[in-house]
């Protein structure tokens, strides 16, 4: 068993013009802060399987590969359908994940850090126009005022109905560009998950403690080879190995419990090229990772995202919405260059099933 140190991300509040592209972000909610400016992904390549409505940015991941020059900037997002009834069970459908990476040299920032100057100049729209409400790439805009982009028509009717129609007629009026399309807009509000920055740190490592996983399953086999003898005899083995199925999911449940007990608030613990902590035994064993379709490398883990960042984005508690156990994102080993600025990766979405609670 490996107890290899991992690093966890807490939620912190922070304003949102911190979490500007230039600034290279990990965070949750509000619009994507792109890295790559200009090759954005194409909106109909990021609309939900199921209900062909526009996907919602749901996290960032800023993780450069120190060792490779290609990747001295480097991110993976996570989009997910807003949708409840898009989310099944145990199934990563509603979501996609991108991978984008940078030189150090690039078109796009400075070579050298960028200082916290909340009113340095930074023109995004430069490089191409972005949804007025939710920061997709937007290949259409407003026809009257010509001023706002959409990414979809859905998008230009919520914006209209709630924003926009009031305040096209002004912006007629205007003949300079509107600029910062990074704000979230009255209408992005609506849809958009609240705004929080990723702060990533050490887990603590004095606590942990390696469990005996091996010995643990011995005991278990035990348990279950005595009461064949005695009073379950009868009973069919299916039966008995369903039994054996959900008790050792529970160890894993109490296993993932007890990890996760030392920093209660955690969202996301990266462990690049190690094992993601499961919520539950079941359902992962038989999911093979697939190649990497770009390089047609392997893929490794790199990061998790956990349930708790649930509590914090405003999804709701009424039965239908949004939900998972864990959501296990897995990249290009090589974080390979070839293909297009947005690459997509692979995600394990595991639940905690009524079976295993
Ligand atoms: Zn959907
Ligand atoms: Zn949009
Ligand atoms: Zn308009
Ligand atoms: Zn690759």
């Amino acid at each position: 068993m490996s107890n290899k140190q991992v690093d966890i991300g807490f939620l912190e509040e922070k304003c949102s013009w911190l979490l500007h592209p230039r600034f290279f972000p990990s965070k949750v909610g509000g619009k994507p802060a792109w890295l790559d400016l200009k090759n954005l992904p194409e909106p109909g390549g990021l609309t939900c399987k199921t209900c062909k409505e526009p996907l919602i940015f749901l996290c960032q991941v800023y993780a450069p590969f120190e060792e490779s020059n290609d990747c001295f900037h480097r991110t993976i997002f996570i989009f997910i359908c807003r949708k409840g009834s898009c989310c099944k069970i145990n199934s990563a459908e509603n979501f996609i994940i991108l991978r984008c990476q940078l030189p150090r040299k690039n078109e796009y920032y400075s070579f050298e850090p960028y200082e916290e100057n909340e009113n340095e100049v930074f023109p995004m729209e430069k490089w191409a126009k972005m949804c007025n409400v939710c920061g997709l790439k937007a290949p259409s805009h407003c026809s009257k005022c010509k001023k706002v982009n959409y990414c979809s028509r859905e998008h230009q009717i919520l914006d209209w109905k709630k924003e926009h129609k009031t305040i096209c007629p002004d912006l007629q009026e205007k003949s300079e560009p509107r600029l910062n399309c990074f704000t979230v807009t009255e209408s992005g509000k609506s849809i958009l998950f609240e705004e929080w920055e990723v702060d990533v740190d050490k887990e603590d490592e004095e606590e942990i403690t390696v469990v005996d996983t091996n010995q643990e399953l011995e005991k278990l086999k035990k348990m279950i080879e005595d009461e064949k003898v005695g009073t379950m005899s009868n009973i069919p083995d299916s039966e008995i190995e369903q039994y054996a199925r959900s008790s050792s999911a529970d160890k894993v449940y109490n296993r993932f419990s007890k990890r996760i007990a030392r920093h209660p608030d955690q969202v996301l613990r990266y462990d690049r090229g190690g094992t993601p902590l499961w919520i539950t035994e079941n359902t992962v064993n038989n999911i093979s990772i697939p190649k990497c379709q770009y390089c047609n490398g392997d893929r490794q883990f790199e990061f998790q995202i956990m349930p708790q960042l649930l509590n914090f984005i405003n999804v709701g508690i009424e039965l239908n919405s949004i939900d998972w156990g864990v959501l296990a994102i897995y990249t290009c080993k090589a974080s390979c260059n070839d293909g297009p600025a947005y690459k997509e990766e692979f995600i394990i979405k595991q639940d905690l099933t009524n079976e295993t609670m």
